[in-house]
Parts: structure tokens; C-alpha cells; sequence
């Protein structure tokens, strides 16, 4: 299955890929996730990236696509994929057009603004694992050091306003561009993960 997880920042879209590569051995590819890695190991793309990402701003198309053609094309995907938060853009959408990667089914998580906010206000990354947990719903399991739980520094109040406002702007819009090809399902975002991931697996069935 060839899968996009459209939605805004705080929507679940992280959570619920990771929960489908251990239930269902699927490949998840965050666009967030590999560019802050760029961004760990500053590597020329890391370097661009980085001050747009702790805005909370979007980083510029190009090279957002360059790196995820590149990721989309290697043979781990031949069976299927993910692509978690990308496109976000109607000029990233279009790339995926013109370098001829079939989507099957784009899945739109819809959630309340208040219930993003919580989220991602709680969210911390697990520093090794990258595991995500959320210390109002989700809490890490047991024995976790709390050193070793970051927040992301754009998961702070004023990014996370900005990431909101860049969602409705940019990414909105793509809504209708995938209902006019006719892909969109609609999951409700709200409750528990396992209550979205039902929903999903309901969705793309
Ligand atoms: P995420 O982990 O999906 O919340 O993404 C974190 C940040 O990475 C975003 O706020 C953007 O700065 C950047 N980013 C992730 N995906 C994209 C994308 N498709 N296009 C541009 N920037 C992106």
C-alpha cells in the first residue's frame, strides 16, 4: 500500500506510521524525521534546514522533495510505504505527479485545534528510540529516564501557533486536491492512538 498521512501537526500522523510498522511491518517515511536528522548530522541540507524547522516554518519545497524522491525510490518502498507529513505543499503533491510515485489512498486525520495544541504541548521524543510519547496521554513506559525525554524545541508555544497557522495556509489546500483525485478518507484524529489506528485500518482496507 502506498499511503500519504495528511493532516495538522499534533494530528497523530507520527504515532499511528510507527504503530503500522510494528503491527503491519509497513515503512514509514517522515519527512520531519529525516530532516532532523540532516539536522543532527549537519549535513548541507541540515544546515538550510534547520532555522525554518525551529520557527515552526516550512522548509523550502526543493529540497524537501529531492530528499523524499530519493527515500521514495529505494527498494524498501517497492512494496509499499507511508510518506508521514509530506506533501504538505500543492508543489510537493505536484512533484510526486511529475516523478510518477503512484498513491493509493491519502489518509486525513481530522482534530480539533485545542486537542493539537495539548498534544503537542506534552509531547517528548524518546532521545534514543525516537519513540513518541505524550506525558498527559501517553506516558512513556516505566523505569524511562527523564533525561533521556526531549522536547522537540518547535513543539514550544510560539512554534506551535506558527506550525498551526503554516498548516491552515499550505497544507490545507491539499485536502481537495487529493478529494479531487479522488484518494481522501477522512479518519477522526480524536481519542486514543488505538482508537485512530482502528480507524485508519478501517479506512485503507
Ligand atoms: P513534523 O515532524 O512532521 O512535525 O515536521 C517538523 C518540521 O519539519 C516542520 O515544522 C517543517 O519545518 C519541516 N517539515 C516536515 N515536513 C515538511 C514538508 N513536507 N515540507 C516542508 N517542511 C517540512
Amino acid at each position: 500500500m502506498k499511503l500519504i498521512f495528511l493532516g495538522p501537526p499534533g494530528a497523530g500522523k507520527g504515532t499511528i506510521s510507527q504503530r503500522l510498522v510494528r503491527k503491519e511491518g509497513m515503512v514509514q517515511i517522515s519527512a520531519g524525521d529525516l530532516l532532523r536528522e540532516a539536522v543532527k548530522k549537519q549535513t548541507a541540507l541540515g544546515m538550510k534546514a534547520k532555522s525554518y524547522m525551529e520557527k515552526g516554518e516550512l522548509v523550502p519545497d526543493q529540497l524537501v522533495i529531492d530528499l523524499m524522491v530519493e527515500r521514495v525510490r529505494r527498494p524498501d518502498c517497492k512494496r509499499g510505504f507511508i510518506l508521514d507529513g509530506f506533501p504538505r505543499t500543492i508543489a510537493q503533491a505536484e512533484a510526486l505527479q511529475r516523478n510518477k510515485i503512484p498513491i493509493d489512498t491519502v489518509v486525513n486525520f481530522t482534530v480539533a485545534e485545542e486537542t493539537l495544541i495539548r498534544r503537542l504541548s506534552g509531547r517528548r521524543m524518546h532521545r534514543i528510540t525516537g519513540e513518541i510519547f505524550n506525558i498527559h496521554t501517553l506516558p512513556p513506559p516505566p523505569g524511562t529516564k527523564e533525561a533521556d525525554l526531549i522536547q522537540r524545541p518547535d513543539d514550544k508555544p510560539e512554534a506551535i501557533k506558527k506550525r498551526i497557522e503554516v498548516y491552515k495556509r499550505e497544507t490545507l489546500p491539499l485536502i481537495d486536491f487529493y478529494e479531487r483525485e479522488g484518494k481522501l478518507v477522512n479518519v477522526d484524529g480524536e481519542g486514543s492512538s488505538e482508537k485512530v489506528l482502528q480507524g485508519v485500518l478501517k479506512a485503507i482496507a
